[in-house]
């Protein structure tokens, strides 16, 4: 069998999961150990840099050639609309499995965690009006260096429509555009090529680094979480990739780079330009649907997130002896949902977001402390399913708008 990119990828995964595991149990502070997590680290983080570094331009420029050549049959106001409602709806799907599961295994009933906590500072509460307010750039400048997603895609909206309208006058402008895509795409390409040593830097200095010790105390919030994204993604999203006439076994195949990518970045938003490249070159999707759904997605798409919000609240509830009624579990999927939109797609911001969750039905948020020390590892599986949701959504805007191709789809391995 010929060993592709994808399956060098897995190994290199499954090999720093097995060695930074030995590693932490067998060797934990020898200083030959601590100089490769040292080197890992330095490794991991130079790799990190390298995508985040095509992130902005990539979604720029992407976006602007899909505006000025659209080869949509839907207008970007319907892809845009239909996006949100589908990831909102996703969320809502999401946070009530997450309460769901919680509610029948009762994690943290009965436990004998001491509860000396540290203090952890409450997150504000975002204000929608400022929030949607905040979507709009007031420096083209700031927004880019900020790498805030939303302005990004509404100044290249404003630019991209702009260019079209006079577009015979600007065509230098056109191809540049054109070709800067071409360009963001081959670096990303590159990227992946040498993803494999990255992706092992950054899985092996977490695994060597977050010690066996700390799970045995949490491992029933922590298996009881990871079931529920499971179901997730084999329930919610196979149905509706089945209701739109998608195989949920192929989809899942086709993005298995992105999923990689999520796991040992634990950033939606550093992996958007391999669930990109994914959905455009594997699952059939065009760019012009794609380079919108996916920044959209990764803002304020975090299904994971939500999930393991759910059971972190009835774990902490549990943990405390405080009893949630059913107006709590409402409260939770609302602000869950809406936190989720809040959620910046990097490593842990879900559980920053958690405190608002937590305070909104009245829990102590100091709970959070004592999920802490699993979170790293829960937040990489949290984010494959974030952007596994995203992905799901592209396909159906794309399905429903007739872009869809199938032969693609079927035929890429
Ligand atoms: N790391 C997650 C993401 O980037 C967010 C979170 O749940 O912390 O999607």
């Amino acid at each position: 069998m010929r060993l592709t990119l994808t399956h060098t990828i897995l190994i290199a995964m499954l090999i720093a999961i097995l060695f930074g595991s030995i590693s932490n149990l067998y060797f934990g502070d020898t200083s030959f150990i601590l100089f490769f997590i040292g080197l890992s680290d330095a490794i991991g983080r130079i790799f990190l840099a390298c995508l985040q570094l095509v992130v902005v331009p990539l979604v720029l420029v992407s976006i602007l050639n899909a505006v000025i050549n659209t080869h949509a049959g839907s207008s970007l106001g319907v892809i845009g609309f239909r996006s949100i409602f589908g990831y909102l709806l996703t969320t809502v799907f999401a946070i009530s499995i997450g309460l769901l599961i919680a509610n029948i295994f009762q994690p943290g009933i009965g436990s004998t965690l001491a509860l000396d906590i540290p203090t952890v500072e409450v997150a504000e509460t975002p204000n929608v009006i400022d929030v949607v307010v905040g979507f709009f750039p007031t420096n083209p400048f700031r927004a880019l260096i900020d790498g805030n997603m939303i302005q990004v895609i509404i100044l290249a909206l404003i630019f991209g429509l702009a260019i079209r309208s006079i577009a015979v006058k600007v065509d230098t402008w056109i191809r540049y555009i054109d070709q800067g895509n071409t360009i963001m795409f081959e670096i990303v390409d590159r990227i992946i090529r040498i993803s494999p040593i990255g992706v092992f830097a950054l899985i092996f200095e977490t695994f060597a680094t977050e010690g066996f010790g700390i799970f045995l105390p949490l491992i029933d919030y922590f298996f009881i979480v990871i079931l529920a994204l499971l179901i997730h993604a084999s329930v919610t999203y196979s149905l509706l990739l089945m209701l739109f006439g998608i195989s949920p076994i192929k989809y899942f195949k086709n993005m298995q780079e992105p999923i990689f990518f999520a796991f040992s970045t634990a950033s939606s938003a550093a992996t958007i330009p391999v669930t990109l490249k994914a959905l455009n070159e594997k699952c059939g999707i065009d760019r012009a649907i794609s380079s919108f759904v996916i920044p959209i997605g990764a803002t304020i798409n975090m299904d994971g997130t939500a999930i393991m919000q759910g059971v972190a609240a009835v774990f902490i509830s549990n943990l405390y002896g405080i009893d949630l009624v059913l107006m709590d579990y409402v409260m939770i999927v609302f602000t869950a949902t809406l936190a989720s939109i809040g959620t910046a797609s990097v490593p842990s911001a879900g559980l920053i977001m958690l405190t608002i969750v937590l305070n909104q039905v009245g829990l102590p948020i100091e709970g959070i402390g004592l999920i802490i020390g699993v979170d790293r590892i829960l937040d990489m599986v949290r984010t494959s399913i974030n952007i596994s949701g995203d992905g799901v959504i592209s396909c159906i805007i794309a399905k429903l708008d007739g872009s869809f191709n199938r032969d693609r789809f079927l035929g890429s391995n």
